[in-house]
């Protein structure tokens, strides 16, 4: 959509009749094309009207796009998980919010009435519609009605590409390492594939409470990120065998806490760096679904495993004011939007130091 209409409709409130614009529609397995759909009506009372400035790539767009068997969905789906945005008009009821405002958008579509919901406990509502962008259409389009309170305010001190990055990136490492995992100042923590999106900011939030962090990468020029964002030791895990390594970094003692998304391929091995008692969360499995765990080991060890998956709105706010406070995402690349695909075969391909954002 052109600027100009987008002031057009930021002065009357409401989307022009047959108006169209532009929006990235996945339409069959590992084929998505940029679509002219109808742009959305005005906003009803409750919702408002957003144009999508950035959209951060997350595994979940891999994982859509390379199409998921077991993923209730219909194509053609409008892609892109995590948006920032700006306000272009509020409907009926909404006051604290007005066009221009610079926003980010809660992905889950949440019921807002149940008792998680009730509680902030929002990506354990009872009644999810879906995921946007993944079981439902998302965010990679010019414009959208959503309702306000799944729109959260991007503080001033924060860009909007990296504002991008709070609504998954961030808010699932603030939700794993702190609500789960329940991490605490001076911990040492093993970070599985710190070159990852969500692995760069679990690096920042650990060291930012002062723990002591030991991380895998991939390749020796990772490491020397890694090492520059503030890892205390790093561990290229093609050439050493990281349960050996942490184990003498940590004198045979363990960690108290592994963050873990790789999945199969290092799932078992972060269960043997734990200390006894220790604690591991995951969010993701990129290398496989399934593996096995030893029982004996599990309950002897007195392990306590975390299945991690989203967040809730605060923990979106808490990202927003961690980047207000200085921690920038780590940004790998920028792509615009008619080279998403080019994005998501970069994340893929998992050669990749921070987050992909995808500009409009
Ligand atoms: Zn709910």
């Amino acid at each position: 959509m052109s600027d100009v209409l987008a002031t057009a409709a930021a002065v009357t409130g409401a989307a022009r009749d047959h108006e169209t614009m532009r929006a990235l529609t996945l339409v069959a397995d590992r084929k998505i094309e940029l679509l002219d759909v109808a742009a959305p009506p005005s906003p009803a009372p409750g919702e408002v009207q957003i144009a999508i400035k950035a959209v951060g790539l997350n595994h979940l767009d891999v994982w859509g796009w390379r199409g998921m068997a077991f993923a209730k969905r219909k194509l053609p789906l409008v892609v892109g998980v995590e948006a920032s945005a700006e306000v272009v008009a509020s409907g009926a009821g909404v006051n604290a919010m007005q066009a221009g405002d610079r926003v980010v958008a809660y992905g889950g579509l949440t019921c807002g009435t149940c008792k998680a919901c009730r509680e902030g406990r929002d990506n354990l509502c009872e009644n999810i519609a879906g995921i946007m962008g993944f079981h439902i259409d998302g965010f990679a389009r010019d414009r959208i009605n959503m309702p306000a309170r799944l729109v959260i305010p991007v503080p001033a001190a924060v860009s909007l590409r990296d504002a991008a990055c709070a609504p998954i990136a961030f808010a699932t490492v603030q939700h794993m390492l702190f609500d789960n995992a329940k991490l605490e100042p001076g911990e040492t923590i093993l970070v599985q594939a710190g070159g990852s999106g969500i692995g760069t900011a679990a690096i920042q939030m650990a060291k930012a409470i002062g723990c002591t962090v030991i991380t895998t990468v991939g390749d020796d020029a990772k490491a020397e990120k890694a090492k520059a964002l503030g890892a205390d030791h790093v561990i290229n895990y093609r050439t050493e065998r990281f349960e050996g390594v942490v184990r003498k970094l940590t004198g045979k003692r363990g960690v108290d806490v592994a963050f873990e998304h790789v999945g199969p391929e290092t799932f078992n091995g972060s269960l043997l760096c734990l200390k006894r008692g220790g604690r591991l969360v995951t969010c993701g499995s990129t290398s496989g679904q399934s593996t096995t765990i030893n029982l004996f080991q599990l309950y002897l060890q007195q392990y306590r495993i975390f299945g991690s998956f989203g967040a809730s709105i605060r923990n979106v706010r808490e990202s927003l004011a961690k980047m207000a406070a200085g921690m920038t995402p780590v940004i790998d690349t920028e792509v615009p939007l008619a080279e998403f695909e080019r994005g998501l075969a970069r994340l893929e391909s998992r050669q990749v130091f921070g987050k992909i954002v995808v500009t409009f």
